[in-house]
């Protein structure tokens, strides 16, 4: 489907390699996913819509643009942490709204235990921000909240997905698109990418 962009810029590729190495020390791994998050960020927000605003420079004027629309960056808890900073340092205005699910380990299912979103829709694109799609649950009901909240435009932005997860994401909202570095092989049993990179959480926070 097209609402799926896989990137092929070859900085992605290197730092995702770097990324999934197993001998990747907590600092370098929150680092590239950093970097990571703003590359992919940029690639994701490549149709922003601009609104024409004249600027006088040390020379004279020119015709410069301003973003018309206001993002919302919502990291899902506790991976999606750390695609936030870098992400918000390109676009300093956009409000940022975590949500929070844990997975049952039993039934795989996203159990949502926070949600901070402002009473009103107050943003007209959010971006969903989560490192791995796994299964898919967690985006798909992250996405379910976000709609019935009133968010207009919704895009979701990841490192590495699994078939599964994506087909799960395409099919709940189809209106989405994905954004991702690579789509990996298959979940295994419980619920990880393979070869994917492990538990994302715990490879940023040193866990586990
Ligand atoms: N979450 C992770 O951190 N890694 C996976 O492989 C799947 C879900």
């Amino acid at each position: 489907m097209d609402n799926l962009h896989i990137s092929n810029h070859p900085l992605i590729l290197h730092k995702i390699t770097l990324l999934r190495d197993t001998h990747t020390e907590p600092k370098q791994f929150r680092e590239l996913v950093r970097e990571l998050a703003i590359l992919l960020a940029y690639e994701a927000t490549r149709d922003l819509s601009l609104r024409p605003q004249a600027v006088t420079t040390p020379m004279g004027l020119a015709n410069g643009q301003r973003l018309e629309q206001k993002i919302g960056l919502v990291p899902i808890l506790r991976a999606g942490l750390g695609m936030v900073e870098g992400i918000w340092e390109m676009m300093p205005h956009a409000e940022v709204w975590h949500m929070g699910f844990y997975r049952d380990e039993r039934t795989l299912k996203p159990v949502a235990y926070y949600n901070r979103l402002p009473v009103g829709a107050t943003v007209q694109l959010c971006l969903v921000l989560d490192p791995m799609l796994a299964t898919g649950g967690s985006a798909v009901a992250t996405v379910d909240i976000l709609k019935q909240w009133g968010a207009q435009q919704i895009k979701y932005v990841g490192l590495i997905a699994a078939p599964e997860g994506v087909k799960r994401l395409q099919t709940a909202h189809p209106d989405v698109p994905i954004h991702v570095a690579v789509v990996d092989d298959h979940l295994n049993d419980i619920g990880y990418i393979v070869p994917g990179l492990g538990d994302a959480g715990d490879r940023q926070f040193g866990t586990g």
